[in-house]
């Protein structure tokens, strides 16, 4: 036993040998390399879109000289960072560069640097970058290789302290991670999963969309399927409601639907949230859809060429003049809500799609699809039938857009 414990410490020695670092300056290494690896917990996130300008704004003012090396990748920014480092009185001094990378995820952000070159102003030096590990190496065996070793390497660990501490204080990375504490709208989404499947479909993948959304744009997006849900107390601190796939069905959902409406509440509603017929029996709805009844529909589902009637609107100023939306079951409506004067129709079937549709087909008509009854701040989508709905960035520009004016 005692010869097996001494023969794997013989063997381990070595090894030890190279983590050890009795030098007084703690230079953390990673894989035998020189690698600050730090992340910094933020209570409550931040929002991401300004994080990444935040931190983009704090490399340009940190290493103004290696602006044009910032690049942005899915996970964060990559730069190379730069230090000049004094070693002497008589103006000896280093150039310390390194790759520096900032990624952020729901909690917090990661900042590493690694991969440090050294290059000195020194008489008689190559005046060439030479990778910081050789010689942090012989520093650790106790074999400096002049002088300048020790305020290099205090001045390695002491500036990289600096750039955390300065990063982290920075006032538009504090300004990130205090705007995800104070949301600048709350928006409540209603759905129902007990609905028909190419229903349910959309409203996840709506979810999903804009849960991203609000990350990036800092609103509150929060989703519930009860429709109970829908009542006055609940509804309190809601700027705007969305429904998905799904429209109340008792009186007392209705009710405070109405009345948030009418005191100043902001709706976007999907495809099937907009359907009413002889059976609905909710009058007030079919007002507010500026009178629009459903009348016909097509199937299978398809993709169809749309008209953009107004780009100047804030809801459709992203959108072409005309463009293809993603396959969709197209509702018809009558009255259409073009004959009413508050109604302001923002897209428009293409009717050279017509003939649309095999089983049903819709063969003529002015159909709107995209609309608000401008006497409510409310805007209609008929688009919400199957997952491909947010298969066009185009078409995603006026999802988002609509979002963003209803939370003005
Ligand atoms: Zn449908």
């Amino acid at each position: 036993m005692l010869k097996k414990i001494f023969c794997a410490c013989f063997i381990l020695l070595p090894f030890i040998g190279i983590a050890q670092n009795n030098t007084g300056i703690p230079i953390p290494m990673k894989k035998g390399i020189v690698y600050y690896d730090k992340s910094f917990p933020v209570a409550g996130g931040f929002i991401k879109q300004e994080f990444t300008k935040g931190a983009t704004a704090w490399l340009k003012k940190t290493f103004p000289n290696d602006a044009a090396l910032v690049r942005m990748g899915w996970a964060g920014i990559t730069s190379e960072g730069i230090f000049k480092i004094k070693t002497s009185a008589a103006g000896n001094y280093y150039l310390l560069k390194f790759k520096l990378e900032i990624a952020s995820n729901d909690s917090g952000y990661t900042i590493r640097a690694y991969n440090f070159y050294e290059n000195s102003n020194v008489k008689g030096k190559t005046h060439e970058y030479s990778k910081i590990e050789y010689r942090w190496w012989d520093y650790r065996q106790g074999k400096p290789w002049s002088a300048d070793d020790k305020p290099l390497f205090e001045g390695l660990d002491s500036n990289m302290t600096a750039m955390f501490s300065s990063f982290q204080s920075y006032p538009l990375i504090l300004k990130a991670a205090r705007s995800a504490h104070t949301p600048k709208f709350k928006v409540l989404a209603f759905f129902s999963t007990n609905v028909e499947t190419d229903h349910v479909d959309f409203a996840w993948d709506a979810i999903r969309f804009y849960k991203n959304m609000a990350d990036r744009n800092g609103f509150a997006f929060d989703t519930t399927s009860n429709w109970e849900n829908l009542n006055d107390a609940n509804l309190k601190g809601y700027k705007v409601m969305i429904w998905l796939n799904e429209f109340p069905h008792n009186e007392a959902e209705r009710r405070s639907f109405e009345k948030f409406m009418n005191n100043g509440g902001r709706w976007l509603g999907f495809h099937v949230s907009g359907y009413n017929d002889k059976d609905t029996h909710w009058p007030w709805f079919v007002n507010f859809m500026g009178g629009a009844v459903f009348y016909n529909n097509n199937w299978p589902p398809l993709p169809a060429k749309m008209i953009v009637d107004d780009n100047k609107n804030p809801i459709t100023k992203h959108l072409p003049k005309q463009y293809t939306a993603p396959i969709n079951e197209w509702y018809g409506w009558k009255p259409n809500p073009r004959d009413n004067k508050n109604v302001k129709v923002l897209v428009t079937l293409n009717p050279s799609n017509y003939p649309l549709g095999k089983k049903d087909v819709i063969k003529n008509g002015d159909i709107p699809v995209v609309w608000s009854n401008t006497k409510y701040k409310m805007v209609y989508m008929n688009m919400g039938h199957g997952d491909k709905n947010f298969e066009s960035p185009v078409q995603n520009k006026m999802f988002e857009d609509a979002v963003l004016w209803l939370g003005e």
